[in-house]
């Protein structure tokens, strides 16, 4: 069994060590240790990483209560190796843990809100409350949060068996510890059960920074940094902010509002713009109708519309609302050009089947069947011509119907 010398002294950065095992594990090596300053993965938080004999640790595991230390090279049982870890890995690990076990008792102390889980990424960490909470509440538990930081309380640590443990007040009740248990507590604050690294005084932790909440399995999830990770975060909010207000020519702490009148600005905009096309579309529609090619009882209308592409169907469609109508309507895209082939119910041609005729000619793809097809092209030059001859083919085959 391995002697966990970070249990009883986080700030424990080297240790010589005696191998007692070592077997292959994957592609890797894994060597257990009769002593170790190495934190396995556990908890919520990751392990430690560093060196063993000078071999970089690329992971170290708790398996059947062994810890395993993965490295790259294969050691013997009986070598004798020095130990290393990361100490700045090692120390923000510290100040997270301790400060989720402070946001954790402020939660509680305050609002009655249980941690029911806690995770540490590379980048922040999340701790779970069994209860939705409001942004003033959050904002009140940060608030206290930090107070305790300043107070630099102790961070103290004691053992106790299994069994005494249910007449000990602790933040929260664990269930199925069996024998000797760890307490990492706060005199006159926070105790709960832990096997965590954390640091002597809060003092130490730094800064507390809530990130954000979601709403997560009826309470709520709370992501945060502490110390050292969280100047970059304020840093990049903060960056974030001043961006926003150069963007929007205002304070600060204006940014919200200016959001809110673009906002509404935009959607006055947007029904303004509606109305306007509509109006547009009709007026074009009649201008079209005026310009149709009569042709044997049908009417034809071939023409490059100053319209969006977007607005080619609604049109084409205004347009084929007349019986004996086939349309071939372009606009300008922001590549190239779109096409709509349109015609009336029951002219006789087919859609799909002019269309192969169009494509070449417009240089196009599309395709479509029945009373519609569409297309786009990225060649644009010499349009006009390509139209009028299109108009003429069209025309021939508008002749032809009975
Ligand atoms: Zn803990």
């Amino acid at each position: 069994m391995t002697d966990r010398l970070y249990l009883n002294d986080s700030y424990l950065q080297t240790a010589r060590a005696t191998v007692i095992a070592c077997q292959q594990h994957e592609d890797n090596y894994a060597v257990e240790l009769d002593r170790s300053v190495f934190y396995p993965t556990g908890g919520g938080q990751p392990c430690d990483r560093g060196t063993i004999g000078g071999n970089d640790v690329i992971d170290v595991i708790e398996q059947d209560e062994r810890v395993l230390h993965i490295v790259s090279s294969p050691f013997k049982p009986g070598d004798i190796v020095e130990c290393h870890i990361d100490w700045a890995r090692r120390f923000d690990h510290m100040q997270q843990h301790s400060g989720e076990h402070i946001l954790s008792f402020a939660a509680k102390e305050l609002f009655g809100a249980i941690n029911v889980g806690f995770h540490m990424s590379a980048e922040y960490c999340t701790l779970d409350l069994a209860e939705p909470l409001t942004r003033e509440q959050i904002e009140a538990i940060e608030a206290k949060a930090n107070a305790l930081v300043c107070a630099n309380l102790p961070v103290c640590l004691r053992y106790v068996e299994a069994d005494e443990l249910a007449s000990l007040t602790l933040r929260k009740q664990a269930e199925g510890l069996e024998g000797t248990v760890r307490i990492v507590y706060m005199p006159q604050g926070d105790s709960c059960t832990c096997c965590g690294t954390h640091v002597a005084s809060t003092g130490e932790i730094g800064l507390i920074a809530i990130m954000g909440t979601e709403p997560y399995k009826g309470g709520l999830r709370l992501s945060f940094v502490c110390g050292s990770r969280a100047i970059p975060y304020l840093q990049k909010t903060r960056g974030i902010l001043q961006d926003a207000a150069r963007a929007y020519s205002c304070k600060e702490d204006d940014v919200p509002q200016a959001v809110q009148s673009l906002r509404r600005e935009l959607a006055d905009i947007k029904r303004e713009h509606k109305v306007l096309q509509t109006k547009l579309v009709r007026a074009i529609t009649k201008e079209l109708a005026q310009e149709a090619r009569q042709v044997k009882g049908k009417r034809l209308i071939a023409r490059l519309v100053d319209l969006p592409p977007s607005q080619l169907r609604p049109l084409a469609a205004a347009l084929c609302e007349t019986a004996g109508t086939l349309t071939l309507l372009l606009a300008r895209a922001e590549e190239g050009v779109q096409y709509v082939l349109c015609c009336s119910e029951g002219l006789g041609l087919d859609m799909g089947e002019l269309a192969q005729s169009v494509n070449p000619a417009l240089l196009a793809r599309g395709g479509g069947r029945g009373c519609l097809a569409q297309g786009r092209a990225n060649q644009v030059s010499g349009l006009e011509g390509s139209i009028e001859q299109l108009a003429g083919y069209l025309e021939k085959r508008l002749e032809v119907l009975r």
